[in-house]
């Protein structure tokens, strides 16, 4: 007997996790984690209806935290076998999972010297030593290539152009074919490749987070005004810039905004370990100049820059000239973390994207 299971982004957009169940094993179809609001995050700790050890192979379509997330989790709880995933989407995922485990420890620190935790002493979702052995489990699956996983069971990987590395995920389960698109990517990513057309297929599960929204203009057009506002009062931008895939595209867009005269040159600082560290996978990619990235980009802007200045709110260079400066949402959200807002300063935020919007 054939199975899919939805155990997550059910009737919510995070958390994504499928189970295809065929008489020859079980594979977990991305492991995502659930983000958003507290309820949705205790979701996180909730017993999974499977354990862990019947699962034969994990495969994730891409590196955001919604998809690959509750991978360390996962292995907490004793799976050990293989993950499969593309190349650029295993280094990125390092990333997002080495960062995640961080500020799961930070906040358990937290929690532990304000005394508000359900566990005593409050505990991490998973840690640092949770999140290498994820990623110890990574094998490599090239878009293009197919690997078996079960004896009636195998997956081919496809471009999807949402982020370095995302792909869309071909099943072949017996007799039949099961697509899963993963996040959609789209036909006008500034960096990346349109999507692979979707492969003739059984059955699709589809993302539908804006499938109730048309898609209007954005990046270039949305975010010159404010900032043309914001330095000709002699102030500045902090952008929260969420989602690792998010600061190049920023950077990209104010670059051009610079070029064609639409804003003021002036400095851009990166405030992101993470973003920083993700900006050395996509600069690579870039010149190895892979199948996921465009002909036309030649390299990814403010390279110096990014690397060498790191600023702080707390030092913010916005207090001393106009600049752009990007972050994370979740990082501007967390005002015991930035000790927001800056003493003294006078900073547009210009909320990019929602901050529990996960593609
Ligand atoms: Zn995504």
């Amino acid at each position: 007997m054939q199975e899919l299971r939805f155990l997550g982004a059910a009737g919510t957009v995070t958390g994504s996790r499928f189970l295809l169940s065929t008489p020859g094993g079980k594979v977990l179809v991305d492991c995502g984690m659930y983000q958003g609001d507290r309820e949705l995050r205790q979701r996180n700790w909730a017993a999974f209806p499977v354990p862990s050890h019947d699962i034969d192979a994990v495969v994730i379509s891409h590196a955001h935290l919604d998809h690959c997330g509750w991978l360390p989790r996962l292995v907490r709880r004793g799976y050990s076998g293989p993950v499969y995933c593309s190349p650029w989407t295993a280094e990125v995922a390092a990333i997002v999972l080495r960062d995640t485990a961080r500020l799961q420890e930070e906040d358990a620190e937290f929690a532990a010297t304000r005394g508000y935790s359900r566990h005593h002493p409050p505990l991490p979702l998973f840690d640092t030593a949770d999140a290498e052995k994820a990623i110890s489990l990574f094998r490599d699956l090239e878009h293009g290539a197919t690997a078996w996983l079960t004896d009636d069971m195998s997956v081919r990987a496809h471009r999807a152009g949402h982020i370095l590395g995302s792909s869309t995920l071909e099943f072949v389960v017996g007799e039949r074919t099961v697509v899963f698109s993963g996040d959609l990517g789209r036909e006008s990513h500034p960096l990346l490749n349109p999507p692979d057309p979707l492969p003739e297929t059984d059955y699709v599960v589809i993302e539908s987070t804006y499938g109730d929204e048309v898609h209007g203009s954005r990046h270039a057009d949305v975010i010159a005004a404010p900032i043309r506002q914001a330095f000709g009062r002699g102030g500045s931008v902090l952008i929260p810039a969420f989602a690792v895939d998010r600061t190049p595209v920023l950077l990209m867009t104010l670059r051009e905004l610079m070029r064609t005269g639409d804003i003021p040159p002036v400095p851009v600082y990166v405030d992101s370990p993470m973003a920083l560290a993700a900006l050395e996978v996509y600069r690579e990619a870039v010149r190895e100049g892979g199948r996921d990235i465009r002909v036309r980009v030649r390299d990814l802007p403010f390279d110096r820059s990014t690397r060498s200045t790191r600023a702080s709110c707390t030092s913010c260079p916005a207090r001393r000239s106009p600049s752009g400066s990007t972050t994370r949402t979740g990082r501007a959200s967390s005002s015991r973390r930035l000790g927001w807002p800056p003493a003294g300063g006078r900073c547009t935020t210009w909320p990019t994207w929602h901050p529990i919007r996960a593609t």
